[in-house]
């Protein structure tokens, strides 16, 4: 019986191309950027990371194009605990990629090439049926095909297995997949995407997440920024505050958040510890610049937590 994979993470992979100007150009107008830079990103590989980094034992399901930014990052995911066996390369594709705009007020304006992200087909997903069927635990995005995404949850589901969605980027969903869905994690904004609520304070997250307990889910985590997470569970909830840190660039809290949640998960940490567990790891991405370079490692989440 294989071992590896107790952690399945199906998802995306892009590199991303990140330039900061002094202002994002107008339409038809080119300006000249300040500093350049391209990192490996992708909500799903950014969380295959967090949870690797943090100690899980992770398998990923994804695909990268025949080119050599998909063997980069192949690479790059092995050096942070991720077993790439189910990250193909998809002949005549290229890699995903998200073209980034960082202005000076650190806002930015993304467009993304789905590529290879695209080929990762309900028939790619069948293929990994075994591998699915024999982990513990099951964590999704949305920036993979949505009926990629149904089939790796009916799977999950038809075996037992615990399924989590982190519902972004934000968009609605079938009833259909929520219904199969343990334990969902949107950020604010994701919330009223979801349930039409505009969660603001701890009042309205309660209420969102009592929408989100109809729809079939047993386990609601808001995800709050700096405030924390509000946690609902079967219908009773609280709200678990976050580490108070200076932050510097919140690229990615919300994937280590959700990559170290699941390490703690499949420890049989309780879900309350669990969150305190994701909460520091995702408090110390905060303090550092860029996604996946933010990411900490399981000896520096403990160390913030002694
Ligand atoms: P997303 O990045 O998906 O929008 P959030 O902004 O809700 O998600 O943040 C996810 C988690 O990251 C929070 O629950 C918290 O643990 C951590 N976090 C985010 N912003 C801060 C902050 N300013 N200070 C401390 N922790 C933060």
């Amino acid at each position: 019986m294989k071992t590896t994979g107790q952690l399945v993470v199906l998802g995306s992979i892009n590199a991303d191309h990140i330039l900061n100007l002094d202002r994002f150009p107008a339409s038809g107008e080119t300006l000249t950027g300040r500093h350049y830079q391209v990192a490996f990103g992708g909500k799903g590989a950014n969380q295959a990371v967090a949870a690797g980094r943090s100690g899980a034992d992770i398998a990923f399901i994804a695909c990268v194009g025949d080119d050599e930014v998909g063997a980069r990052v192949r690479h790059q995911l092995q050096q942070d605990r991720v077993d790439v066996a189910s990250v193909s390369v998809a002949a005549g594709e290229a890699t995903g990629v998200a073209l980034i705009f960082v202005n000076d007020a650190g806002e930015n304006v993304i467009g993304i090439h789905a590529g290879a992200n695209g080929r990762l087909s309900p028939q790619r997903v069948e293929a990994e049926r075994e591998r699915i069927s024999m982990a513990r635990a099951l964590l999704m995005q949305l920036e993979s095909p949505p009926e990629s995404v149904l089939a790796a949850a009916r799977i999950a589901r038809r075996y037992g297995v615990l399924t989590v969605l982190n519902p972004a980027p934000a968009s609605a969903l079938p009833d259909e997949l929520l219904a199969l869905v343990d334990i969902i994690t949107p950020n604010e904004t994701e919330a009223e995407t979801l349930t039409g609520v505009a969660v603001k304070d701890d009042a309205s997250a309660a209420q969102a997440a009592a929408i989100l307990h109809k729809k079939g889910i047993p386990t609601v985590l808001i995800t709050l920024g700096r405030r924390g997470v509000w946690m609902s569970e079967n219908g009773k909830g609280q709200r678990i505050a976050g580490f108070a840190v200076k932050a510097v660039d919140t690229i990615a809290a919300g994937d280590t958040f959700n990559g170290a949640l699941l390490t703690a998960i499949l420890e049989n940490k309780s879900l309350p510890d669990a969150i305190r567990f994701a909460h520091a790891a995702a408090a110390i991405a905060v303090t550092r610049q860029g996604a996946q370079p933010s990411v900490p490692w399981r000896e520096e989440i403990d160390a913030f937590l002694a």
